[in-house]
């Protein structure tokens, strides 16, 4: 990005997309799909985030920060042309589908470009580390709301630097009492703790979500909603019974976030790690109709880490791209 300025070239989310994957080699290994892609989809990249006691996966929509004043805009609301719907409903669908989370990856560009914006870290006048951390932020797509994102401060609040996704929390989670009591003991534990590996990186989706959730005023339902059964329920949800206490546009935002954590991956997941997957027979096993439209959906990368030692550098280990 940092380059793309200097030669004042405006650089895209897709050209990022693929240098971030190609530095991700050696830790994960990348797929190419030879069945020519389907330009229709709500999303960038697969990721799943697997250790050796729980996996969780993402739906990423790669989103770029333009600067206008000192107005932030990441037009969440995109409409593809030709197409009646929203790049946000497809993107919900999709991670659905999958059952995953709906996240974006927020390209903000250097902090040049972001004009040195204070960010919520130790803030250094020049070149704070802090600020080009945040290169790249995660936001769950939840919270990503044109009228509600658009400066600095609520970007930074509503999101986390990717390199500090699998970082242990440094504190609970907000949590408002009405919530905690409707709560099990063991979602309890794991929003006050402070886990690492997967569950850290779930925390750090989830925090983000209830702490906007505390900043609303409607009142908090409190009965629990089993989780819906879904193809992906062999795989044994973490947590279930959870409080059906809703957001913005009614969701449910625990089943949201914490629906995707599983005890192991899908079998396609599995696959890619024990190295040297058959392609077709991956493709065979994505949901058909992912993405809307009536359009098929394939991944045309497929990537991921395959090596043990990946879990304890805190390293992504799995990372699947479709049609950016
Ligand atoms: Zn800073």
């Amino acid at each position: 990005m940092a380059a793309a300025e200097a030669a004042k070239l405006a650089w895209g989310e897709t050209a990022i997309t693929e240098m971030v994957i190609a530095h991700s080699s050696p830790a994960v290994t990348v797929v190419p799909f030879t069945q020519k892609a389907e330009p229709l989809s709500g999303a960038d990249w697969v990721w799943w985030w697997i250790d050796g006691s729980a996996a969780y996966g993402m739906l990423v929509q790669a989103k770029r920060l333009t600067v206008t004043r000192k107005r932030w805009g990441f037009n969440f609301d995109y409409r593809t042309k030709g197409s009646i719907r929203l790049q946000r409903e497809i993107l919900f669908e999709a991670a659905a589908t999958l059952g995953v989370l709906p996240v974006h990856a927020l390209y903000l560009g250097t902090g040049d470009y972001r004009g040195w914006v204070p960010c919520p870290g130790k803030h250094r006048k020049s070149r704070c580390p802090e600020c080009m951390r945040r290169t790249i932020s995660l936001m769950p797509a939840l919270l990503a709301v044109d009228s509600m994102v658009d400066d600095a401060a609520s970007t930074y609040e509503w999101s986390v630097a990717l390199e500090d996704l699998w970082k242990p929390p440094s504190t609970g989670a907000l949590l408002v009492p009405a919530l905690e009591r409707a709560m099990s003991p063991d979602l309890v534990d794991f929003l006050k703790e402070r886990p690492d590996g997967t569950r850290a990186v779930v925390r750090s989706m989830v925090d983000r979500v209830l702490r906007a959730r505390a900043g609303q005023f409607s009142g908090v339902a409190t009965r629990t909603q089993r989780s819906a059964v879904t193809s992906h329920d062999d795989l044994g949800h973490v947590f279930q019974d959870l409080p059906a206490d809703t957001m913005h546009g009614g969701v449910r935002y625990l089943n949201h976030v914490l629906e995707p954590l599983t005890y192991s991956p899908p079998d396609y997941v599995l696959e890619v790690m024990a190295g040297d997957p058959d392609v077709e027979s991956l493709q065979a096993q994505m949901p058909k109709a992912v993405g809307g439209g009536g359009g098929s959906w394939w991944f045309r990368h497929l990537a991921a880490a395959t090596a043990t030692a990946a879990f304890h550098d805190r390293h992504p280990v799995g990372l699947l791209a479709p049609p950016g």
